[in-house]
Parts: C-alpha cells; structure tokens; sequence
C-alpha cells in the first residue's frame, strides 16, 4: 500500500516550553484505519495537528503525500491548497467547525474557498448532509443544534470535499449511544470506500469497531501494531490508563478456562454473539 504519512522522530513543544511529543516515527498507508489513544495529556491532540499539517513538529521530519512539510511551506496557503483537500479534520469542539448563521453556510465554506459556486456547491453540501442523515438541518442555526447533531454537521464540514483521509479527534465524546453509533457508522462506510482513518480516542470499545491498528500514545509511542496485539497486552494498557474493551476481558477468562479462542472477535456485539453460540453448546454447527 502506498505511503501517505510519514514522521520521522518528531517532538513538539508549545511555545511555554511544555512538551507534547517527544521522539515519534511512524508511517501510515492509504486506506489503514488507525486508532490514537493513550492518558489524557498523552500528546494525541498534538500529533493530529501534526498529522493534518496545521503545525510543524519542534523537530524531526514529517511527510504528507510525498511532500516534506515546514514552517514555510506550512503557512504557504496557496502551496498547502490541494493539499489540505486531501485531508479531512474534524476537532474535538464541534464549535470550532461551525461558526455560520446555517449549517448549509459551514459545510459549504469549504467549497466556496475551493471556487466552487451555484449548483455544484449545492449538490455538494446536500450530499455530505444526506451522507449524515441531517439534510432537515441545512437551514438549522448550529449553535441550536444537540451535541449528536452538532457532532454530524462538524463531521459533514469534515467530508464534504471528498478527503482522502479522515481525522477525527475523539468523535465519539459526549455522546448518547445512538449518535455514537451513528458517527462509527459513518466511519465505516467512510473506509469501506478505501480511505484512510485516523482517529484519536478515549472510547476503548470504538476502537476494535473502527480501527484495525492502535497506536498507544503517551508523549511516545508505547506501542503500535494489530488490534488483536495491542488489545490484548495488559501491561501496556495498565501502564497507559488504558480499559481494555469487554470483548477483550472476556477472551481473556476464556483463554484461562482454556476455551479455544483462535475466531474470537474483537468487536463487543460480535463477542457477545459469539459468547452467546459457545455457550449454547452450538459453536461447531
Ligand atoms: P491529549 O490529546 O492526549 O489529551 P494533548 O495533545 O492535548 O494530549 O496535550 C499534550 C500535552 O501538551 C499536555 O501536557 C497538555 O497540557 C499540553 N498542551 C496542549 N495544548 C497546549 C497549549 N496550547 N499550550 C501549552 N501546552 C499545551
């Protein structure tokens, strides 16, 4: 798969001297889906603005589509253009997304600074907000809208320009479970299309649902692998204040009353049901 990013031991600290990152190298491929997690303070934040080019490391190298990115090109708005196209941001604070009197009018600022205008802008903006389901919003006010709603026009911002790749910082926050499913199900259908996924988070039973590779994060990477390793490596995830989702606390126990365990799945609904087969007695049929 070709190589999109690459950080090349890379650190970063904010102008009052706190240091964020410290010694970071790693290298994603187009269409791999990644979960960042790790403490509270761990750097993942940092290393997504990072990853988005929104600032350059303190050092080390990064490298986006092939193009080694610095201060200067940084702040290069006409260079960085088609760059930033390529890549979809969502933040944290929805609010930091939607600042227009409509929901149309801040999914369509993205566009209009891409020149697009008339029916094409329409067609694009009704098409992100009918990929969310949240069409009857367009001529909402963002600021009345609930934090699911507010969470899938900040996302619609986000996709609107058809990214390459999406980077969400913790999409999933504050929400109730059926928005929550809502947003992982966007993710998904986002991947299945081949983009690519990066996307820092708190919500530990998420990650299996939408990730297929976790980077453990605290300030430097403390591992970064296959789900399937990651998940299950109690230490790391004790040592990063990490829970380990059910499904995973659960293979366990079965692994010590010595169940076999080889297609066990990590998604929780999926282990539920596979939970559900095995004890019934009618696993094998
Ligand atoms: P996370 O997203 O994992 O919670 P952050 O990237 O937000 O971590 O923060 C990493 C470190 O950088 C923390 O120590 C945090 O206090 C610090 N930090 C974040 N933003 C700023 C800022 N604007 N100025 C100074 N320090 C900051």
């Amino acid at each position: 798969m070709k190589k999109i990013l690459e950080l090349k031991d890379i650190s970063y600290r904010y102008p009052d001297g706190t240091g964020a990152l410290s010694g970071v190298s790693m290298e994603i491929s187009e269409g791999e889906s990644i979960a960042i997690v790790g403490p509270n303070g761990g750097g993942k934040s940092t290393l997504l603005m990072i990853l988005s080019a929104l600032v350059p490391p303190s050092e080390g190298e990064i490298w986006i589509f092939g193009e080694k990115m610095d201060e200067k090109l940084i702040d290069n708005a006409k260079k960085m253009f088609p760059l930033r196209k390529r890549l979809g941001i969502m933040f944290q604070d929805p609010d930091v997304q939607l600042f227009s009197a409509t929901v149309f009018d801040d999914v369509a600022f993205g566009p209009i600074n891409y020149g697009i205008s008339g029916k094409n802008l329409k067609k694009m903006v009704m098409g992100a907000l009918r990929y969310l389901g949240i069409e009857h919003l367009a001529e909402r006010h963002p600021y009345e809208l609930s934090g699911g709603e507010k969470r899938k026009a900040a996302l619609a911002t986000t996709i609107v320009s058809d990214p390459e790749v999406l980077i969400m910082d913790e999409p999933t926050a504050d929400l109730d479970p059926e928005s929550r499913n809502e947003v992982v199900d966007v993710i998904n259908r986002f991947r299945e299309t081949g983009k690519t996924v990066i996307v820092a988070t708190h919500d530990m039973e998420m990650v299996p649902e939408v990730a297929g590779r976790v980077i453990v994060l605290n300030k430097s990477i403390m591992m970064d692998g296959r789900i399937e390793d990651v998940l299950i490596d109690k230490e790391v995830m004790e040592k990063a204040g990490l829970e380990r989702p059910y499904s995973v606390r659960i293979l366990e126990i079965l692994k010590k009353m010595g169940i076999p365990t080889e297609d066990f799945p990590f998604k929780t609904e999926e282990a539920l049901k596979w939970m559900e087969h095995a004890l019934s007695g009618h696993k094998e049929d």
